[in-house]
């Protein structure tokens, strides 16, 4: 069932390696890898102040990459080899300022504008070859994969040691990397993300899940180490179209920022969730006073999530740091707290569909401990933490439950936290 393995490293790095040679016609430099990513816990807190919980895939991006003598970029990825894109570094800039850099090309160029922006430059131009084996959409980040692998390659050639080496990586160096490679989707991609995914796939390591407070980004290593409890995580790409996505999204923002307002907080994280009834309550009669009527039941819904979810996610951490996902009891609660996430981003954040209740229904029915949706909602993927001897039937479950409903068949991997982006030997 698990039809979207991940390449090794050794996979990876041949199949760029092959790519570029074929299409350049020379041994590149060297290869670099970085990660997909998926969130543990903590789900539409960060743009609201409060925690992720995300591990690093092993489906990673590998870019082959070769210095150039002058300042030219030519790109091809795996996906389409006879698309060559040929640009020029100087020709790179946000859009709307006269920089038009289209569709694929502008994550990986973006970074190497983005690096120049934050005086890393000048930079020489380079010729990469991609190979990727994260899914393209799916909501696990294949984006923040290729920006990444660029950073940590052009970090290496350039010789601008921020990121470290990889057993023993600078997590200050690695903040800036992210800082970077969200500002090159943000501006050159045109896609408003938050840093999530950029820090994720830079800074995780393997066998732990990264505790990321959005505020200031600053984070904390926890051990998360799922095959040494004889446990999987199983990733369900449901394959779901995306409808209204951006409208959604800045909707739900903007419902956060109205009731922090209300509340007069700056963000919602600054909310105790031992007040969160009194709040509750607060918020309710000031957006009366605001003649606010007819929102008060979503901003009440949608704060109640946000704060709830921050303390499950607080909760979650506080579990994986203090006992062993051997005891039972311990893992029962993981699970619950999982399941109450989806449960509140289902009726009081309302980002799921069909698909994506269905994947976690099936999930649950069949045994898995825990199972919620991940990433922004509206599609994308479901998470289940699953016995390893249950992976199967699980998968299978679901496969079975969308069937059913009539959905598109969904796709499977399994997600053991790997390390972050760096280079290959
Ligand atoms: P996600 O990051 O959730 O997968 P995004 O929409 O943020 O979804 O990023 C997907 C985009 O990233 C694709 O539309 C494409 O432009 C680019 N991309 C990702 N992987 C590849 C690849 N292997 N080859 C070319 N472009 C890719
Ligand atoms: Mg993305």
């Amino acid at each position: 069932m698990l039809n979207l393995p991940a390449l090794s490293f050794s996979q990876g790095a041949k199949g760029a390696t092959d790519l570029f040679v074929a299409t350049f016609g020379s041994q590149p430099e060297g290869v670099w890898q970085a990660p997909g990513r998926v969130n543990v816990i903590g789900e539409h807190t960060d743009y609201n102040g409060g925690l992720a919980f995300p591990i690093a895939l092993p489906h990673r991006a590998f870019v082959a990459l070769s210095r150039r003598p002058d300042r030219l970029v030519r790109l091809v990825s795996s996906a389409d080899p006879s698309d060559v894109v040929s640009l020029d570094l100087d020709q790179v800039a946000p859009k709307g300022e006269n920089g038009e850099v289209s569709g694929w090309a502008a994550y990986l160029v973006g970074v190497a504008w983005a690096l120049e922006q934050d005086g890393l430059g000048p930079l020489p131009g380079f010729d990469i070859a991609l190979e990727s084996c994260v899914p393209l959409g799916a909501g696990l980040s294949s984006s923040a994969a290729l920006e990444c692998a660029v950073a940590v390659a052009l970090d290496d050639v350039a010789g601008l040691a921020l990121a470290g080496p990889a057993d023993n990586p600078s997590d200050v160096g690695r903040e800036r990397l992210a800082r970077l490679c969200c500002l090159a989707e943000n501006k050159i991609a045109g896609a408003p993300t938050g840093g999530l995914d950029q820090a994720a796939s830079l800074r995780c390591r393997a066998g732990h899940a990264l505790a990321l407070d959005c505020t200031d980004f600053s984070a904390e290593q926890v051990p998360f180490n799922l095959s040494e409890s004889g446990l999987s995580l199983l990733v369900i790409d449901t394959r779901a179209p995306h409808a209204l996505v951006d409208g959604q999204y800045a909707a739900r923002r903007s419902s956060c920022e109205q009731a922090a307002k209300l509340l007069e907080v700056e963000l919602l994280a600054d909310l105790d969730p031992e007040q969160l009834d009194y709040n509750l309550e607060l918020l309710a009669q000031s957006a009366r006073e605001q003649g606010l009527e007819q929102q008060v039941d979503t901003l009440v819904r949608r704060t109640r999530h946000v704060v709830s979810e921050i303390e499950r996610t607080e909760k979650l951490i506080e579990l994986l740091q203090t006992q062993d996902l051997t005891d039972a009891s311990a893992l029962a609660e993981v699970g619950q707290l999982m399941n109450a996430s989806h449960d509140s981003l289902r009726y009081d954040y309302e980002v799921t569909v069909g698909e994506l209740d269905t994947a976690v229904e099936a999930a649950r029915a069949a045994g898995a401990i825990g199972a919620r949706m991940t990433g922004g909602g509206f599609g994308g993927s479901a998470i289940a933490l699953v016995h390893t001897q249950e992976l199967e039937q699980v998968a299978q479950a679901i496969a079975q439950a969308f069937a059913k409903a009539g959905y598109r068949e969904p796709a499977f991997l399994q997600a053991e936290p790997g390390p972050g982006a760096g280079g290959l030997d």
